[in-house]
C-alpha cells in the first residue's frame, strides 16, 4: 500500500445498471493512480461470491472491496418491486453502515487517508457522511442526460399540477400524450416521455420523492459525473450545466475505459460484477452467423413481464424468421413461461433462436453478426448499443427508459418504439423493419455516425476524454 496515493471510495446503488458504470469509473481512476475502495452491499457481495467465485472479489493491494448493509432482510430478493423499500432502508441502515465504514477507513493505518467519495446519484445519504468527515464528494449519475433533466423537472411537474395525477385513468386515457412546452431544451417531449415515477395519484409516492430529492441533493456535491457525451446530448447537457456547472460528461464509459486502458493490469481487467452468471457459449453461436443477421433481445436486470407479453414477444420473434439471441433472466417473467417449452414454438425456432439466462452483453453487441437490438432502453444497454452502431427496437419499461426511448426515436434516429401493450404482429413488423426495412437502414446509418462520434469523444482531444482529465485534476486538487 502506497500511503501517498489518493484514496477514492466508490459507492454504487446496488443494482446491475448502477454497478457496471461505477466499476468502469473505478477502474479508470485506478489507472489514473488512485487507490480504490469499492463498496458493495453485503447482499450483493455474497451473491457475487456465489455466481463468480471468490477470485472475482480478491481485488488488488490498491483496489479493495468493502461492504455496507442495505437494511433489507436477507431473504428479500431485491427485485424491482423491492426498490421502494430499498429507498426507505438505505438512507437509514445504509447511512449508519456507511458512516461506520468511513470511520474505520479514516482511522486505519493500512489504507491511505480517504481523499474523496464518488457515490451514485441516487445513494442520496452519503453526502451526510462526507460532510461529517469533511471529505469532498462527487456524484455519478448513471442515467442519460435527458433522463437526469427529466428528474430535474420533477419539482416543476409538481408545481404545474401534473404530479400527482388527478385520476389513475390518466395513465391510459391519452392524457400522457400532452406535450410539455415549457422546457426549451427538450422540445417535443410529452408527459409520457418523462421518468415514470410521476404517474401516480399518491402525492407521497416514495419513488417520485426519492428521485426528486436525489437530484436536488446532488447540488451539495463538488461535481457531477455523467455517463454520456456532449455531442449526443448537447442541448440537454447545456441545460443541466446551468444548475450544476461542475458537470463531467465522460461517456460512453465502456469506450473511454477501452481507450484509456490499453496497457492495463490483467487482473483488474477481469474484475466483473455480473449478478447472474454469464453464458459465454453464445459467442461461438454468433461466430457462425452472417454479418448483421441476428436480432439481440435483452430486457436488462429489472424488467418483469407477464405471460401474455412473453408469448407475444416469443411468437413475434419466431415469425420474423430471423436468427435471434434472447436473454431471459430467471426472474424476468412474473408467472408462467410455458410458451418457451411449447412444442410448436420449440420446433419453429429450432436452429434459429438461442435463449439464455445472462449474456456478456458488451461483447454480444460488438459482434459483427448482430444486426439489431430489441431493448428495454436501460441507459447502459442503449449506450452500449450506440457504441457499436447497433439500431434498436425500443420497449421502455419504467423510470427514465421512456425518456431514453423518446430521444433514441425522435432525436438520435436510432430507434423505433413498440407499444407497451405489445402484440406479436407489432414485434414481427418492427423487427423486420429494423433488420431489413428502409427505416432500419437509415437507423443503421445514423447508428454508425453516433458510433464514430462516441469513439471520437473518448479518444485524445475528444470531449469526454478531456472532461475525464479535468475530473482527475479536480479530484487531485480537492484531495490535496
Ligand atoms: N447486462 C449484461 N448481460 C445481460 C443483461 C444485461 O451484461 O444479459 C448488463 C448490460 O450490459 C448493462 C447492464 O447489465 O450494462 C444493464 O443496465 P441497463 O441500464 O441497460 O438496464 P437495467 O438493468 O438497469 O434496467
Amino acid at each position: 500500500m502506497n500511503p501517498l496515493k489518493l484514496h477514492v471510495v466508490c459507492v454504487p446503488l446496488p443494482a446491475q445498471g448502477h454497478i457496471n458504470p461505477m466499476l468502469k469509473l473505478a477502474k479508470l481512476l485506478h489507472q489514473s493512480g488512485f487507490y480504490i475502495t469499492f463498496v458493495h452491499t453485503k447482499f450483493n457481495f455474497d451473491r457475487l461470491m456465489k455466481s463468480n467465485g471468490p477470485n472475482s472479489l480478491k481485488g488488488l493491494p490498491d483496489f479493495r472491496f468493502e461492504t455496507i448493509s442495505d437494511g433489507l432482510p436477507p431473504e428479500n430478493q431485491r427485485g424491482i418491486m423491492d426498490l421502494p423499500d430499498l429507498c426507505i432502508t438505505m438512507p437509514i441502515d445504509g447511512l449508519i453502515s456507511f458512516r461506520g465504514l468511513i470511520a474505520k477507513l479514516v482511522s486505519s493505518e493500512n489504507v491511505p487517508p480517504v481523499s474523496c467519495i464518488v457515490s451514485d446519484g441516487v445513494m442520496n445519504f452519503t453526502y451526510k457522511v462526507a460532510e461529517e468527515f469533511n471529505i469532498p464528494e462527487f456524484k455519478l449519475f448513471t442515467p442519460s442526460g435527458c433522463g437526469m433533466l427529466g428528474y430535474l423537472n420533477f419539482d416543476e411537474l409538481q408545481k404545474r399540477g401534473y404530479f400527482p395525477l388527478k385520476d389513475e385513468k390518466n395513465i391510459s386515457d391519452g392524457y400522457l400524450e400532452t406535450e410539455v412546452d415549457w422546457i426549451p431544451s427538450m422540445s417535443g417531449i410529452r408527459l409520457k416521455d418523462f421518468p415514470t415515477f410521476f404517474r401516480t395519484t399518491n402525492s407521497s409516492n416514495t419513488m417520485f420523492n426519492y428521485n426528486r430529492d436525489s437530484v436536488n441533493n446532488a447540488m451539495k456535491a463538488k461535481g457531477i459525473i455523467l455517463n454520456t457525451f456532449q455531442e449526443l446530448e448537447s442541448e440537454v447537457l447545456d441545460a443541466i450545466k446551468i444548475k450544476y456547472p461542475n458537470l463531467y460528461p465522460i461517456g460512453p464509459l465502456p469506450l473511454l475505459y477501452k481507450n484509456i486502458s490499453s496497457n492495463s493490469n490483467n487482473h483488474l481487467e477481469s474484475i466483473d460484477f455480473s449478478l447472474w452468471k454469464e453464458d459465454v457459449n453464445c459467442m461461438k453461436w454468433l461466430d457462425k452467423k452472417d454479418k448483421g443477421s441476428v436480432v439481440y433481445v435483452n430486457f436488462g436486470s429489472l424488467v418483469i413481464m407477464n405471460t401474455k407479453q412473453l408469448r407475444e414477444f416469443a411468437w413475434g420473434l419466431a415469425n420474423t424468421k430471423y436468427f435471434f439471441l434472447w436473454v431471459i433472466r430467471p426472474n424476468l417473467v412474473e408467472c408462467g413461461d410455458e410458451v418457451l417449452s411449447n412444442d410448436e414454438f420449440v420446433k419453429e425456432i429450432e436452429n434459429r433462436g438461442l435463449i439464455l439466462e445472462w449474456a456478456p452483453q458488451e461483447k454480444v453487441l460488438g459482434h459483427s453478426s448482430i444486426g439489431g437490438f430489441l431493448t428495454h432502453c436501460g441507459w447502459n444497454s442503449m449506450l452500449e448499443s450506440i457504441c457499436e452502431g447497433v439500431p434498436m427496437v425500443c420497449w421502455p419499461f419504467f423510470a427514465e427508459q421512456q425518456t431514453n426511448c423518446f430521444y433514441a426515436c425522435s432525436k438520435w434516429g436510432v430507434g423505433i418504439e413498440i407499444e407497451s401493450d405489445v402484440s406479436r404482429e407489432q414485434v414481427e413488423g418492427l423487427v423486420k423493419e429494423l433488420m431489413g426495412g428502409v427505416k432500419g437502414k437509415e437507423m443503421k446509418k445514423r447508428g454508425v455516425d453516433w458510433k464514430h462520434k462516441a469513439k471520437a469523444a473518448t479518444t485524445i482531444g475528444g470531449s469526454s476524454y478531456d472532461n475525464y482529465n479535468s475530473l482527475v485534476l479536480q479530484l487531485k486538487i480537492l484531495s490535496g
